[in-house]
């Protein structure tokens, strides 16, 4: 027996589980249902709730759970966006704390921050800017995550 499965080929992390539920403890119901209905962002392995469609047996790792709170945080107090610079000293772990976008901002030049937009100024404005574009040369970033694999 091993504290934690320290020293193990595949330890059990529970106090690092434990850490997760805590900093999703305002959002345990919903937390479960995109574990359990839900697919991973962590990374393209693949996943269908709690299970995999190769191997048997639970299917979750840490950087799942940790990235849990990307998806249960509360939005943001959109203040704090209108003026960014203050934000320039932020770590990146800072910058998401500050919680989830929740609709769409917009910052045009020339202006401190963002504010709200309506989807459809927002859809509107990317339409319009997409039009001027040669489409030979446009590319599209997806993710900041696992894009060799995604892509
Ligand atoms: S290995 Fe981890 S991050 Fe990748 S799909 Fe599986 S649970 Fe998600």
């Amino acid at each position: 027996m091993t504290l934690f499965g320290l020293g193990r080929q595949k330890p059990h992390h529970y106090f690092e589980m434990a850490k997760v539920a805590w900093e999703n403890r305002d959002q345990l119901p919903f937390a479960w249902r995109i574990l359990t209905n839900g697919v991973c962002d962590g990374c393209a392995l693949g996943t269908s709730g709690l299970s995999d469609w190769t191997i048997q047996g639970t299917h979750l790792c840490m950087v799942r759970l940790e990235l849990m709170r990307l998806n249960t945080a509360p939005p943001l107090t959109p203040s704090r966006l209108t003026d960014v610079s203050s934000l320039g000293s932020c770590s990146s772990a800072d910058l998401r704390a500050l919680g989830r976008i929740p609709e769409p901002m917009l910052r045009r030049r020339g202006e401190a921050g963002f504010l709200f937009a309506s989807w459809d100024e927002a859809l509107d404005r990317i339409a319009e800017e997409l039009r001027t574009i040669d489409p030979l040369r446009a590319a599209f970033y997806l993710t900041s995550r696992g894009i060799t694999n995604e892509a």
